[in-house]
Parts: structure tokens; sequence; C-alpha cells
């Protein structure tokens, strides 16, 4: 399947809706039955046959079909959250008594649910430094249920070696979860790699226009009949037919986004690495990363997101340049049009994140879709006044 017919053809049954070159919004909690039979009928296959919008949702199911073929997956589900994603793939994999193994700094919501939730349920987690694979190996004990990778990860990028990773987990039974936001599907496919489940927060690259928060599973169809059945129906954490529209609008443009973000961040990378007020750039793809061999073998091609320290011993000086940047913009999350900055200087102190290990002069990038040249004249005028 190439990927044009996977964005624009894929699981769009136009025949069922007047041949509408737009799928409709299925914007309906139930759907009804002309009699027992079909009402049975649709019941013994909730999963595949609109029955209740919790569990099959007609537009859902578009996206469901793209987003499996796009990970190189049987089967998707689709979720309110990357977060909501992240806890249905791990509660799905673990009882108490199980032990997981992460790696160190993964999303802080996904470290949150395993240390905070999950331990108050008898589940142990260690966490690895996962840039060495036999970390791994080391880290396993008899009742190891899970490894949990993101690679990269989010704000500082580091890498695992998926394949191997993956190996190491079946040769020990061990069901493996990959977070694959950062790279999208377009870059890195773990299935293809060995990996069991991947996760996504949608709400990032996939919707890529900031306006809808959306999480995806993908895996066997066994393994998602098997959440389904259980975390995704119990736990209830279904997209709206109106967020899973915006997505489907939102994939038809994925590659071209990917495209140009590909184009133009290296070369806002390039300007900061070389600039004397940066102490170190954080990027999988520029040459002085210390995983760069790993990532040019893993990655298919450069993504938006970066780090970068700033050379100064004043959290001022940090916080005057971020508040000199006009075009991007002071937000969390990535993946949209817009460029943006999160620095770490603003996770101290506050109500969630208070217990980072990042460094305040520490400023995680985005960049959007706008010119490179733009970008690096704003950043010119910040460092001016930094
Ligand atoms: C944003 C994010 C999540 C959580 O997704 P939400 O859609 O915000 O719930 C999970 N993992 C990574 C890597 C993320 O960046």
């Amino acid at each position: 399947m190439d990927l044009s017919y996977i964005i624009n053809e894929l699981g769009e049954e136009r025949d069922n809706y007047y041949r509408a070159v737009s799928p409709p919004i299925m914007q309906s909690s139930n759907f009804c039955f002309k009699d027992i039979q079909s009402l049975r009928e649709s019941l013994a296959h909730e999963m595949d046959i609109p029955f209740y919008t919790r569990g099959h949702n007609p537009t859902v199911a578009i996206l469901r079909k793209k987003m499996a073929a796009l990970e190189n997956a049987e089967e998707s589900l689709i979720f309110s959250s990357g977060s909501a994603a992240v806890a249905a793939a791990v509660m799905s994999c673990v009882q108490a008594g199980d032990h997981v193994v992460s790696v160190q700094k993964p999303y802080s919501w996904t470290y949150k649910l395993l240390t905070n939730m999950l331990s108050r349920y008898g589940i142990e987690t260690t966490y690895i430094d996962g840039r060495e694979t036999e970390n791994y190996t080391q880290a396993i004990r008899p009742n190891t249920k899970l490894f949990i990778l993101e690679s990269p990860n989010s704000m500082t990028f580091e890498l695992q070696d998926i394949e191997a990773v993956c190996k190491i987990a079946k040769a020990n039974n061990i069901t493996t979860i990959i977070d694959n936001s950062y790279a999208s599907p377009l870059n890195q496919n773990p299935i293809s790699m060995g990996a069991d489940l991947v996760v996504h927060s949608a709400t990032k690259y996939l919707n890529g226009h900031s306006d809808a928060i959306i999480g995806v599973v993908c895996g066997t169809r066994a393994k998602c009949e098997q959440i389904f059945m259980s975390e995704y129906m119990t736990l209830g954490g279904a997209v709206s037919p109106h967020d899973a529209w915006l997505m489907i609008r939102g994939l038809r443009t994925l590659p071209i986004r990917m495209e140009r973000i590909a184009q133009t961040t290296p070369k806002v990378v390039e300007y900061l690495a070389g600039h004397p007020k940066v102490e170190q750039v954080l990027y999988p793809f520029h040459p002085s990363f210390p995983q760069y061999e790993l990532a040019q073998k893993q990655l298919k091609a450069p993504t938006g997101q970066f780090s970068i320290l700033l050379k100064t011993d004043s959290m001022e000086a940090v916080e005057r340049f971020c508040n000199h940047l006009t075009r991007f913009l002071l937000a969390t999350s990535w993946g949209g049009y817009e460029s943006l900055i999160y620095p770490a200087c603003v996770l101290y102190g506050s109500m969630n994140y208070a217990k980072t290990t990042l460094p305040w002069n520490l400023i995680r990038f985005y960049t959007g879709l706008e010119e490179p040249e733009v970008l690096i004249a704003d950043l010119e005028k910040a460092f001016a006044v930094m």
C-alpha cells in the first residue's frame, strides 16, 4: 500500500455517504437496528460494527484503518488522548506482582502512570538508561512482563536500539511498547523492528494543527481486541467523532508537513549550533549528537524537535531570551504548523513537574512550517537582548 493511498483512500467507503470526498462526521452516540437479528449481529462484533460510539464509530473507523496501515500494524485503536493510549496499552500488559522496565525519562505522564499509579496496584518499574541495550538484559527479573521504550524521548532525545531491545524482549517473553510520537509513522515503524505495541500522541504530528488531543495504539489484531474488550471499553477514553475527523484531515498533509520540517529544522539547528551563546544543541540529526549514527540508521528523516542549552549562568537571561522570541510561541506540545519553545526553567516550582532533572538553561524547540530565515532572524533578535 502506498502512502497516498493510505492517506487519501484507505477506509473511505464513499458509497456509504453519497460519494462525498470528505467523510461525514458521524456525530451519534448510538446506532439503532431494524430488528433483533441485526442488533444481535452488531453486538457480537462491537469492535467492527457501529453499535455504541465508545466502542465503534464510522468516522473513527476510517482513522483506525489508516493508522494501522501507517504503522505496518494489523489493527489500531484511537483514544481521546495520547496519555489514554499509553495507559491502556501499559495496563493491558501487566497485573499485580509484575515488573516493568522503562527508559529513564519517558514522557512525564507515562512516568507518573508507572510511578504514582501502577505502583499502587503492586506493579514495580525499573528505570534504565536505554542508550545501552545491555541495561535491558540486566534489569530483567523473573516477573518482568513489559519493556517501555520511547525513541527518541521528549526533551533530550535519547535513542534506544529498537531492534536489539525487541530481540531481547522476545527471547524473554516480554512485551514491548514504544512511544513513537517523536518520529511519526513516516520516519520510524517500530513494529517492523520487532515492537509489539506502538503508541502515539496524535495530538502532535499526526493531527498536526494544534486543535485536538488524540492518541493511538497500534498492534496485532489479537492484542488490540484484548485491549478493546478491557481497557478501551472500561476506561472509556474514546475519541470524539469530530476530533477523529479533524485528524483524518490533518493526515492528508502529514507527508508534506514532515518533508517541510525535515528541510527547515536542520538549518535552524545549524545556526544555533554555531552561536556563541549556545552551549550545546541536542538534535538526533546533528553530527554533534552522541547517538547520531543510531539516529541515521533508525530514523528516516529529520524532525522538528530539538533542545538547546544556553551558555549563561543567569536564569533571567534565559527568560529574557524566551520573552523576546515572537515567532516561536511560548507553549508546550509540538507537531503543529507553529514554531514553539518550551523552557525547562518553568518546570521548577510547577504543580506537576517540579521534580524535573532537566537543567534550567535547557529550551526545547519545535520548528513549524515557517520559513527558516524568519525563525533565525527571530532568534538573532532574542540573542541580542539576552
Ligand atoms: C504529548 C505526548 C504524550 C501524551 O499525549 P497527549 O495527547 O498529550 O495525551 C505522550 N507521549 C509523548 C512522547 C508526547 O509528546
